[in-house]
């Protein structure tokens, strides 16, 4: 079975641990890693749902922080910092860096993305679960999330990271823009993956700045709807909240109601020209399956917490069968 996941960090990463525990050695999983959150610090490219998934799975992640390196110190952004540099509300530790360095000197090599992608993740892959999972970023042109917001009463427009990390999403959203979408193109093997895949997922990542930049680049939504494989989501909200993050802040600065139903609805069905056949929501959200149903998508409520491995492999599997239903029954 070839399975395509579609993810931002920290809830994709760990969702995919549970489906690589779930699925059968010969099972094929792709994923497809929203690189909107993606910026240049100090010269270097920094990608930080790329690396949240490839350390995660490589088992290099701190844990605790949920992410970054395992063992991490920061002398480098203490030096930059000294030196007065403005940027150190960003989290770069000294062994983090060593993967930007070479990153970003693979990008002035010429080399794509993809191509500096691979190198990295072949050094975590042995042994791990990253070897059981291609990992693909979702384009090799650079897309950057921007937030229209205000900042002590002046409006500005911020990079995601700048909303997030500097000023915690405690500052209002006004607009979310993916800068630099239009000319963005998948990156290889992206569509070739949708259009061959006998399942795609989208984890419970963030809609708005983890699984809708990856769905705004131009040729994915389309191969979504044309895929003959079922979609099915994983709902990020549990009882009107994010578990973690700032989906919740996102999602009301653009008027979607913070609920598992509201999200599945903001997605859509892919019988309205929307990209979901199925949807997941938690236990505790039951009473909105029949919401999520009457807009044609088929929901069940199902534990959505992954607090430990067994219950992320359980959420995992009931993914997969949700979407094995989907596939005997036709949509
Ligand atoms: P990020 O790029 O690091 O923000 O990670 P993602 O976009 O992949 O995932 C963030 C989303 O995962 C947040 O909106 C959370 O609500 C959601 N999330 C995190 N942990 C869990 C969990 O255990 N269960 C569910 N259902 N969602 C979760
Ligand atoms: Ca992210």
């Amino acid at each position: 079975m070839k399975i395509v996941v579609v993810s931002g960090g920290v809830g994709g990463a760990r969702f995919l641990q549970g489906l690589v525990a779930a699925v059968a050695p010969a099972d094929e999983v792709t994923v497809v890693v929203n690189t909107a959150d993606d910026l240049w610090l100090f010269g270097l490219r920094v990608c930080p749902d790329l690396d949240t998934v490839m350390y995660t799975l490589g088992d290099g992640i701190d844990t605790g922080r949920g992410w970054g390196r395992t063992d991490e110190t920061w002398n480098a952004k203490h030096e930059l910092a000294a030196y007065g540099l403005d940027e150190t509300w960003f989290g770069l530790g000294d062994r983090d860096l060593a993967t930007h360095l070479l990153r970003s000197m693979r990008l002035r090599e010429g080399r794509t993305l993809s191509e500096a992608t691979d190198e990295l993740v072949g050094r975590w892959s042995p042994g791990t679960d990253l070897g059981r999972v291609r990992v693909l970023p979702m384009s090799d042109d650079e897309v950057e999330t921007h937030i229209a917001t205000t900042v002590d009463g002046t409006d500005t427009v911020i990079h995601f990271q700048e909303f997030w990390i500097r000023h915690g999403a405690r500052v209002p959203v006004r607009a979310v823009e993916y800068r630099g979408i239009e000319s963005a193109r998948p990156a290889p093997g992206v569509l070739d993956a949708i259009a061959a895949a006998d399942v795609v997922v989208l984890p419970p990542s963030n809609p708005i700045v983890s699984v809708g930049p990856v769905v705004a680049v131009p040729g994915v939504a389309a191969a979504l709807r044309s895929a003959s494989a079922p979609v099915v989501g994983v709902s990020p909200i549990i009882s009107g909240a994010a578990v973690r993050g700032m989906a919740d802040q996102l999602l009301t600065g653009l008027g979607v109601e913070v609920s598992a139903g509201a999200v599945a609805r903001h997605h859509g069905a892919r019988s309205a020209d929307g990209i979901l056949d199925g949807w997941l929501v938690d236990t505790a959200d039951a009473d909105q399956v029949a919401g999520v149903e009457s807009a044609g998508i088929s929901c069940r409520a199902v534990p959505l917490w992954m607090r430990d491995p067994a219950t992320t492999r359980q959420l995992a599997t009931d993914v997969l069968g949700l979407a094995g239903d989907l596939r005997d029954g036709g949509r």
